[in-house]
């Protein structure tokens, strides 16, 4: 069945006018919610959706602050999860917000193991995303959809499966933006295969760096607790306490030498010391 869209993107914005069209097709009213108007917007998650080279900004419909590009390219059906195509910085976050999500199968259910919110119980995934939104916390399925199907803004998302904790991009639809979903073609697609066995192993990678540089603060925290129980031991004899101070001087170590440079002794909270804790 052919699909056509008769949404116009406007950008001259003296010109352009929301869409006030009323009755047709119910298969056309769906869509009336997003306006045909675009404007210039936070720039997108994705690389070369700017306005131009230079520009901080991208186009965004109006209504639902969407990326104007990242609409084209869902409407097509086209999705990815090639976390390249993401600008640098965000690409961390994709790797981040994946490795919380059991990601299996195409056709399976993967389900949300990150944070959920104590008292909603609603998962969450923290972000803040300025222009977008004010809440820096998320549901999972919106940004498992950022990070697939575009950067669409406060589209709404629902999933096929009607399971609340899945964010496999393939039981996500993102909704008043007339997607084109041909769940047969994404399973038969060697592409998409290709980037999930990609974005797999990323994650991975991912996970034992970030396993590595936790156990390195673990092990710093720990010589740092020992040398501060010897120096607040009043048992500890001034010989011992001489000769810890000694050792430290020697190895370059001892509070008075600290640099900035040296973070260990500035420990920061562990990434496990959830901010969002007491929501
Ligand atoms: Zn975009
Ligand atoms: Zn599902």
């Amino acid at each position: 069945m052919a699909i056509t869209y008769d949404l116009l993107i406007v950008f001259d914005m003296s010109e352009a006018q929301p869409s006030r069209k009323t009755g047709g097709h119910a298969y056309g009213r769906r869509h009336q919610t997003m306006s045909n108007t675009a404007e210039e917007g936070e720039l997108c998650i994705y690389t070369g959706h700017s306005l131009g080279k230079f520009s901080s900004h991208s186009m965004r419909y109006d209504s639902h602050q969407a990326c104007v590009r990242c609409v084209a390219a869902a409407r097509e059906g086209r999705l990815s999860f090639d976390i390249d195509r993401l600008l640098k910085r965000e690409r961390k976050r994709a790797l981040k917000f994946w490795s919380q999500v059991a990601i299996g199968d195409p056709d399976e259910c993967w389900d949300w193991k990150g944070t959920i919110n104590n008292r909603t119980k609603q998962p969450q995934f923290s972000w803040r995303r300025h222009g977008i939104s004010s809440s820096t916390q998320h549901h999972p399925q919106r940004v498992a959809m950022w990070f697939t199907w575009g950067d669409l803004g406060f589209t709404g998302v629902k999933t096929t499966c009607g399971n609340k904790y899945c964010c496999n991009p393939f039981h996500l639809i993102p909704q008043r933006v007339g997607v084109f979903v041909d769940q047969d073609s994404y399973l038969e697609s060697f592409e998409l295969a290709c980037q999930l066995h990609t974005l797999k192993q990323q994650v991975t990678e991912y996970m034992i760096e970030e396993a590595l540089k936790e156990q390195a603060r673990m092990d710093e925290s720990e010589e740092i607790d020992a040398r501060a129980e010897l120096m607040l031991d009043p048992t500890a004899g001034m010989p011992e306490r001489f000769e810890a101070v000694m050792t430290d001087l020697l190895a370059g170590r001892h509070i008075s030498q600290t640099e900035p440079q040296q973070p260990g002794l500035f420990r920061k909270p562990a990434e496990d010391e959830d901010p969002n804790a007491e929501f």
